[in-house]
């Protein structure tokens, strides 16, 4: 599967799931490593233009900032 991560912290994630028959792109922003280093799923869309829009509700981000993850 596909995943991005941004380039500024590493904290925020987008990767490509497939849920009930259905690709859906996920955005989870981990938490630093000494607050318990868990995640929050902040939302799953099925383009890239709510994935945009999600981007710009949740995060300081834009689909820019994202590159592919290694
Ligand atoms: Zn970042």
């Amino acid at each position: 599967m596909r995943e991005w991560v941004c380039g500024c912290c590493g904290r925020w994630r987008v990767s490509v799931e497939l849920i009930r028959g259905r690709y859906v792109y996920r955005l989870v922003h981990r938490y630093p490593r000494r607050f318990g280093g868990g995640k929050n799923v902040l939302g799953e869309v099925g383009s890239v233009t709510e994935l945009a829009e999600l981007l710009g509700r949740r995060t300081p981000l834009s689909l820019a900032d994202l590159r592919e993850a290694a």
